[in-house]
């Protein structure tokens, strides 16, 4: 099956000379939860834009569901990070003017979801993440943690092949911070793929997978099948 997610031999040169990612290779396969873990300055954010198509690498190639992002045009690269992506940052990035549902249902907006089908699919959503109750309030309304949920509903309205969440609990105490990884849990339990980035230990710990960074580079990766090699008979002497 084609991977969700395929980086090969990824490097990023940022203009001054530092290389953010040497040589990376990663693949996400569908229904995977993974943590990207690193220190500050290890990659992350790199990795981040480049899985997110909003940047492109210096060499190597990124697949987004078996398409080299580096050969789409804009037009196509727009269509496929908000079809195939859904995105949660740390700080929500909710609209203030707009309800939770509208605020939802922006993340068809660019899927070509028609009108009248928006507001159905972001309730749904709304109620897979346990807000059906708060439909028609505005983020201001909401605690924190209910404002993350809010923005995870609108990262999984439209099935995206893959969600990225990045340093999604940053922003909460530690119950609403473990009640939203249960919720990304529970949709992974559902068949959702997720790639959470962070710098905290013990969320990646709590992961099925761990994928390491530091310096620009994998340094471990607990979903790495091992390489079985037969003992060469090439250099066998005596
Ligand atoms: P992390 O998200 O893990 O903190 P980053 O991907 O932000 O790591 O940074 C990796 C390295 O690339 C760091 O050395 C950082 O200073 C550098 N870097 C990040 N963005 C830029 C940029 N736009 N221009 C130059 N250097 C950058």
């Amino acid at each position: 099956m084609t991977p969700v997610l395929a980086l090969r031999s990824v490097t990023k040169r940022y203009p001054g000379g530092v290389t953010a990612l040497d040589d990376v290779s990663l693949q996400v396969a569908s229904g995977e939860l993974l943590a990207i873990v690193g220190p500050s300055g290890s990659g992350k954010s790199t990795l981040l834009h480049l899985v997110g198509t909003l940047d492109l690498p210096s060499s190597g190639t990124v697949e987004i569901d078996g398409q080299d992002v580096s050969r789409l045009p804009d037009r196509r690269l727009s269509a496929l990070r908000g079809s195939r992506l859904g995105f949660v940052f740390q700080q929500f990035h909710l609209s203030d003017g707009l309800t939770a549902t509208e605020n939802v249902a922006t993340g068809l907006l660019y899927a070509g979801v028609r009108r009248k089908y928006r507001r159905p699919l972001a309730m749904e959503a709304l109620n897979r993440v346990g807000l059906g109750h708060r439909t028609d309030h505005k983020p201001q309304q909401l605690s924190g943690g209910e404002r993350q949920r809010v923005a995870i509903a609108r990262a999984v309205v439209n099935n995206p092949a893959l969600v990225l969440a990045d340093e999604p609990t940053g922003a909460l105490d530690t119950a609403n911070g473990l009640a939203v990884l249960d919720l990304l849990r529970e949709l992974n339990g559902q068949g959702t793929t997720i790639a959470l980035i962070t710098h905290d230990r013990d969320i990646a710990a709590s992961l099925p997978r761990r994928v390491e960074l530091r310096d620009g580079r994998i340094v471990a990766d607990t979903g790495d099948q091992p390489t079985i090699t037969f003992p060469s008979l090439n250099g066998v002497t005596g």
